[in-house]
């Protein structure tokens, strides 16, 4: 097909969609003049009235004189002079015909579709290069077509700067290429498979804001623990144990020239952790590892063995990561969109930590605010478990009105095994959708998975739950940042890792009001408003909040 052909083709495929409901009814003079005119926006040669002629002649035979329905019948073989003396219409344009054929042409590198050179058969039947019968209904027609249409191509194959740049037209061609609808559904399906720019930046902001800490293998050579006993010493206060250099110095110049046992050993310690065996007076080694380890409440008298951590003595890891976390200052210059308004949080610092020791269950929860972007519950569910701490009973937990917390905005929840379903109950009580749960899968001081864990009725508890409800549809939340898995070490009973705050707080962004419910001492951190009735005292710096505590805590009293 030659190129006019080609360039008229096209225009009408794209004019005809302009248009917004099929048939069009035109006279052909008109469809001309809109045909130069875009042209000339396009910066076109122009086509002249007899060739624009000729080339619906040539479409329509290509199609089996089924592309247009004109009026007359025969109007395109009739001969104009110019176009202001033609008074002949289309008044159909078969869109899928000439769907078709542009299909035809853009795929096949071959001029593909010659005018058949036999008499058309009868017009009611359209048969194309590829011998494909055009179904009569318009269903099937629809679906014909569908097929034909460009699939998006395989995503894994593409480069994703090649997948996104399908997104946006490059040129002014382009632009009348996207009104087609191939193009259109294929930009629209990338569209909805591509993240979103909010989401990028947002991971991209909290991978400079976040600080890291040097990460470090583990020794799993047995032999070289037992050679650091004697060239150790371990602190109970914090369960590390320092290396005595001296002595491995002198161990190592002892070496005699066919062992390197020492030297091994020397260059496995600058570079991993190692486990060192505590050996106690009541130790007895034949009865293997204590099962809490370092989280073991009588480790003064425990029989079982314990450990002390050596860290790696070459600080080269600690420093890179030094300079990434001397740069976060400067990330910190970036504005953060939170809460619907840009904040940086070099210039709105977070609030100092602050506490309220109270019964939660007789807290007036007016005072607090309903403002909070995050809420985070820890409560003491009821389990068959002595605990230094009291707990409540479902029915206790549910009446608390934890529903008049927060416009809108996160409400993390911890569950047990048992109350999995009975927390995402009291989220919906509470008028929040459950949109996900973060796991923690716990790991011990030897940085295995606990298979011994001080809970578990059925099988032994090595995870927990934190059930994420969302309330209204905020804007400001960072979506898609930190993965919903979290792999840490167990502490004291209950206590939950601390790498939840960051990435919680990734979510909700800087300078906004977080509440902790159920929180302990060591739960208090700027931005965070924790109760909770093992806290020492209350301690507030917002104004109004320690206002409204403090004289209700009067009228009270
Ligand atoms: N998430 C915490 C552990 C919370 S344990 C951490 O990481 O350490 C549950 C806490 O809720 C305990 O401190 C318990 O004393 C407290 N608690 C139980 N009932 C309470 C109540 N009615 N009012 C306030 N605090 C309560």
């Amino acid at each position: 097909m030659d190129k006019k052909t080609n360039e008229v083709l096209k225009f009408l495929i794209d004019w005809n969609y302009l248009l917004i409901e099929p048939p069009v009814e035109g006279s052909i003079a008109e469809i001309y003049f809109c045909f130069i005119a875009s042209c000339q926006v396009k910066g076109k040669d122009k086509v002249s009235w007899l060739q624009f002629v000729k080339c619906l002649q040539k479409l329509n035979e290509i199609c089996i004189h089924n592309a247009f329905t004109c009026m007359p019948a025969n109007a395109l073989s009739l001969t104009y002079e110019d176009p202001f003396k033609c008074f002949s219409k289309i008044t159909y344009i078969d869109r899928l015909a000439l769907n078709l054929i542009y299909k035809q042409v853009k795929l096949s590198s071959n001029p593909p579709i010659e005018p058949p050179k036999t008499p058309p058969p009868p017009l009611s039947r359209l048969r194309l290069a590829a011998q494909r019968e055009v179904p009569r209904d318009k269903e099937e027609r629809l679906d014909l077509l569908m097929e034909l249409v460009d699939r998006p191509p395989v995503k894994s194959k593409r480069a994703a700067s090649d997948l996104y740049a399908g997104l946006s037209p490059l040129d002014i061609e382009d632009i009348y290429t996207t009104t087609s609808r191939s193009k259109r559904l294929e930009q629209l399906s990338l569209l909805l498979s591509a993240p979103a720019g909010s989401h990028i930046l947002a991971k991209e902001r909290a991978k400079l804001r976040t600080p890291i800490k040097p990460f470090f293998d583990c020794c799993d050579d047995p032999r070289h623990a037992q050679l650091l006993i004697p060239l150790t010493s371990f602190d109970r206060a914090t369960n590390y144990c320092k290396l005595n250099l001296a002595k491995l110095n002198d161990r190592l110049k002892n070496e005699t020239g066919s062992s390197d046992t020492y030297t091994e050993l020397a260059r496995c310690v600058n570079q991993k952790i190692h486990f060192i065996p505590i050996i106690q007076s009541q130790t007895d080694t034949k009865l293997g590892d204590c099962s809490y380890l370092d989280t073991c409440h009588k480790m003064s008298s425990c029989r079982y063995v314990h450990y002390g951590q050596l860290m790696p003595q070459d600080d080269s890891a600690s420093k890179k990561t030094a300079q990434h976390n001397k740069n976060i200052n400067k990330a910190m210059q970036i504005s953060d969109f939170t809460r619907g308004e840009a904040i940086s949080p070099a210039t709105r610092p977070e609030l100092p930590a602050q506490w309220i020791n109270c019964d939660v269950t007789k807290l007036d929860f007016s005072i607090l605010g309903d403002d909070f972007a995050l809420i985070i519950a820890d409560p003491s569910w009821t389990i068959h478990m002595n605990l230094n701490y009291s707990s409540l009973t479902d029915s206790d937990l549910l009446q608390i009105r934890m529903d008049k917390l927060q416009k809108e905005g996160l409400f993390l929840l911890w569950v047990t095994g048992r109350t999995i379903e009975t927390g995402r109950d009291f989220l919906k009580k509470w008028g929040y959708q459950v949109v996900n749960q973060i796991t923690w899968v716990k790991t011990n001081q030897l940085v295995r998975t606990i298979s011994t864990g001080r809970t578990g009725h059925w099988l032994n508890h090595s995870k927990e739950h934190l059930l994420v409800g969302l309330k209204g549809n905020p804007k400001w939340i960072n979506k898609c940042i930190d993965p919903q898995i979290l792999i840490s070490s167990t502490r004291e009973t209950s206590r939950k890792p601390d790498e939840i705050y960051g990435m919680v707080e990734r979510m909700v962004g800087p300078g906004t009001r977080k509440l902790e419910i159920f929180g302990r001492q060591h739960n208090t951190r700027p931005g965070w408003l924790t109760i909770g009735n093992q806290l020492n005292g209350t301690h507030l710096v917002e104004k109004e909040i320690a206002e409204r505590y403090y004289s209700a805590s009067a009228t009270e009293a």
